[in-house]
């Protein structure tokens, strides 16, 4: 709270006529209170004026004379009042002087020349610039202007003003609450975000002012105006929120009744001038006297709105405006009276600080959790929920601050809650085991450095039993990465080696191997089928299967293998087979392609419709219409072509599903056909084999060769899809002819297998030798087969064209 006298300040309007000198003079001593002395000229001195004195001497903050610019009235009456606004405190700055004083050009300023602006800009322009500077704080500015005439008041900032009389204008008045607070009803409170928003409101204001104001009315000198800058401001996230208001007054003129001269309209006017003023005095009057209960704001609006500023809670500032010329002396020492009552007024300005009520929530629902937490303690009611993890590195840093304190008498403070004082002892529990087993195995390593023979205790035993086989896991592990390795490196020198091989005898291959992934590869094609194979990623492990094949496979067994499969009858058959496949996949490939495209073409329609849907929509709600009643014909176009595209992609895709069948089927047939030349032509060559052990004992090397094992598992598992199956059989049906170390048996096998008979993976196709067709057909095979291995489901197949 600031307790302050009204602070009076005097400026003299500078005169026209040098006569006037030795009127007044100002005794401006840095040190004391300036003191302005009226000197009454001679002819007056005897008048009733002054009582047969020869001069009055008034007392001032500070006297402005004539030469005073605008900028130092600013500076030293303004410019504190602002601070103090800015600072939460609410501020009035008044203007008191006879008609043609100056108190508008103090107030507002004149209307020449920038540098005439007066106090009203002067300070916005103050106050922006300060609140611009303050980014720490949300300020909300906010201006009103009332215009008092009559005892009746009148919104300036009316913006649909067009009236050319003041009583055009939105009437304002008063209403006060039960606890005495004066609400202003009707006048506008218009919200400025810069200096240059405030200012179009002051010119508003002065303008509908001007406009008012008729020859006859004089409003301008007969009425008192208000300039009210209101300002908010919050600390982000603070609950609470300052208001200061700062009014700014131009009263109207002080002159006396007698002086305006009476009559008609005007006399009415001067007496409510009068009266409004004579009110003010009485206010100021009854304030200035002490112990005085009753203040008569009430008697005047103009008094009611300034009730505040008037000895209330407000920083309050009067200028005295006088035009010191002959015959406005008695005007004048009138006007330098009031200004000494006023003085003695002592305001106490305290800051209007509101609390938010969200935000007052938020704070008295921490305040109850707190006094519960207390309460909780006091009562012995303990929490037993669980400390959050905040809380808990919270109590590790004051533990360790704690440990770490070397002050003896240093306090690990922790409250009265158990849960923290349990979390205490089970951390300085758990921090002391650790450095007992860290000074533990210090000590054993000591031992060991020294020799010692002391036996070790069990738990020591037991934690380097577990030390010795980590790293015997750790070897164990490094061992086989290093196996591995080792065996990468010699399959690579197989590849090579076969690579070779492989372009030697493919082309008069009629079946080369198949491969672990279900291609079913053609000997016309072998070649080219490779760098196929590559391109999906699979040369590596076909090659891989291939290893120690060629090194197994005699040359002359596959001659023998091919001239057999020439003479065979079933060799037509698998023949005309693989024509016939070659043709399906095609169709199959256009077909998908024709599928792929509807599909897209049924995404293009989908998306067509809903856009022409939404403009629809869009245009109904621009032209505030309801839906147009009658259909859309583009809409309905286009639904009817995705009904007929939809059509079609289902007759595609069942045809499509019928040719995936009758491929399959193919490949079945093919791949019996195929088993069963390999099978007659291994019984053929075994029996050659043993006529030629027979006959000559020198052909050893095949003795080792088994006839074709007519197991019964394995013609049951002929007679069914064999798909990956076959790996596993053909293993079972001819072992490798060369000894194979027992870690590479798997490989090594089924690489002897390929060797000799046509392996028939799950979804090997005749290839056709046209690279382009090759490659398609692998790709649908490739696709095809994580089909099957995910049960053919036909969603999948769906997606697999989609994808
Ligand atoms: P009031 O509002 O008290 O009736 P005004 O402010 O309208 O008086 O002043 C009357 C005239 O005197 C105006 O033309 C104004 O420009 C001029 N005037 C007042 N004070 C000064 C000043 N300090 N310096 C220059 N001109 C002034
Ligand atoms: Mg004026």
């Amino acid at each position: 709270m600031v307790k302050q006298t009204i602070q009076i300040f005097a400026r003299v309007k500078p005169t026209v006529r040098k006569q006037q000198q030795g009127i007044y003079s100002i005794d401006e001593d840095e040190k004391l209170t300036p003191n302005l002395e009226i000197i009454l000229p001679r002819d007056l001195a005897d008048g009733f004026v002054n009582n047969k004195r020869e001069s009055y001497k008034f007392k001032f903050q500070k006297i402005f004379d004539q030469g005073a610019s605008q900028e130092t009235i600013f500076e030293n009456i303004a410019k504190p009042v602002a601070e103090s606004v800015l600072a939460g405190y609410n501020g009035t700055i008044f203007a008191y002087g006879q008609t043609g004083s100056g108190k508008t050009f103090t107030i507002t300023g004149g209307a020449e020349r920038y540098s005439d602006r007066g106090i009203i800009p002067r300070t916005l322009s103050y106050i922006f610039e300060q609140l611009q500077k303050d980014s720490s704080t949300i300020h909300t500015t906010h201006i009103s202007y009332l215009e008092i005439y009559n005892e009746c008041g009148y919104d300036l900032l009316d913006p649909r003003h067009e009236a050319s009389s003041l009583e055009d204008l939105p009437k304002v008045t008063i209403l006060e609450d039960p606890d005495q607070n004066i609400h202003l009803k009707n006048l506008s409170l218009h919200q400025a975000a810069t200096e240059e928003e405030a200012l179009n409101l002051l010119f508003l204001g002065d303008t509908n002012r001007m406009i008012a104001e008729t020859p006859m009315n004089q409003a301008s000198t007969r009425s008192h105006c208000i300039f009210t800058i209101h300002l908010s401001s919050k600390e982000p996230g603070s609950a609470t929120v300052r208001h200061a208001k700062l009014h700014l007054v131009d009263l109207a003129g002080s002159e006396r009744v007698a002086k305006t001269g009476v009559g008609g309209q005007l006399l009415t006017e001067a007496k409510y001038i009068n009266l409004s003023l004579h009110y003010l005095e009485q206010v100021i009057i009854a304030l200035s006297e002490k112990h005085r209960a009753h203040i008569p704001y009430r008697n005047s609006m103009m008094t009611s709105v300034l009730r505040d500023s008037l000895g209330g809670n407000c920083m309050t500032t009067m200028i005295a405006t006088l035009s010191l010329e002959k015959r406005n002396i008695d005007e004048s020492i009138s006007t330098c009276r009031f200004a000494q009552r006023v003085a003695l007024i002592k305001n106490e300005a305290v800051l209007n600080e509101e609390i938010d009520p969200r935000l007052m929530i938020i704070r008295l629902q921490k305040e109850i959790q707190e006094l519960k937490d207390e309460l909780a303690i006091f009562t012995g009611e303990q929490r037993t929920e669980a400390l959050s993890d905040a809380e808990l590195l919270q109590l590790e840093k004051l533990i360790t601050s704690f440990l770490d304190d070397q002050d003896p008498e240093s306090r690990l403070e922790v409250g009265t809650d158990m849960r923290k004082i349990h979390h205490c002892f089970h951390h300085l529990k758990k921090l002391l085991n650790d450095k007992k087993i860290h000074g533990k195995s210090t000590v054993s390593c000591e031992i060991k450095d020294q020799d010692c023979q002391e036996p070790l205790k069990e738990e020591e035993y037991k934690k380097l039993r577990d030390i010795l086989q980590q790293r015997d896991n750790e070897i164990n592990i490094l061992v086989n990465m290093l196996k591995k390795e080792k065996k990468k490196a010699q399959d690579a020198l197989h590849l090579s080696s076969m690579d070779r091989s492989e372009c030697r005898h493919s082309q008069s291959l009629p079946f080369p191997p198949g491969n672990p992934e279900g291609l079913r590869t053609l000997p016309s094609s072998a070649p080219k089928q490779i760098q196929d194979v590559s391109t999906f990623g699979y040369r590596s492990s076909l090659l891989h299967r291939k290893t120690g094949m060629r090194e197994e496979m005699s040359l002359g067994r596959q001659e023998a293998f091919e001239i057999f499969k020439r003479d065979h009858a079933d060799s037509v058959t698998i023949e005309d087979n693989k024509q016939i496949l070659k043709q399906r996949f095609s169709e199959a490939k256009a077909l998908g392609e024709s599928i792929n495209e509807t599909r897209s073409k049924i995404g293009r329609l989908k998306e067509e419709i809903t856009q022409r849907h939404m403009q629809q929509v869009a245009l109904g709600v621009s032209e505030n219409i309801a839906m147009p009643s009658m259909p859309d014909l583009l809409e309905e176009k286009l639904r009817s072509q995705l009904e007929e595209e939809k059509r079609r992609y289902k007759t595609m895709f069942t045809h499509l599903k019928a040719l995936k069948v009758e491929i399959e089927h193919l490949q079945l047939l093919m791949d019996k056909a195929k088993m069963k030349l390999q099978k007659e032509f291994e019984a053929w060559w075994t029996e050659e084999a043993t006529s030629l052990q027979v006959n000559s004992p020198a052909v050893n090397s095949l003795s080792h060769v088994k006839p074709f094992p007519q197991t019964p598992e394995f013609q049951q598992e002929t007679s069914q899809p064999l798909f990956n199956k076959s790996n596993v059989n053909a293993r079972k049906i001819l072992p490798s002819p060369s000894p194979i170390p027992h870690s590479q048996e798997h490989n090594s096998t089924s690489a002897s297998l390929e060797s000799s008979v046509p392996e028939r993976p799950a979804s090997s196709v005749p290839l056709t030798g046209d690279s382009q067709t090759d490659s398609d057909i692998l790709a649908f095979i490739k696709a095809r087969q994580s089909i099957l291995q995910k049960k053919s489901a036909p969603q999948l197949w769906t997606g697999l064209l989609f994808s």
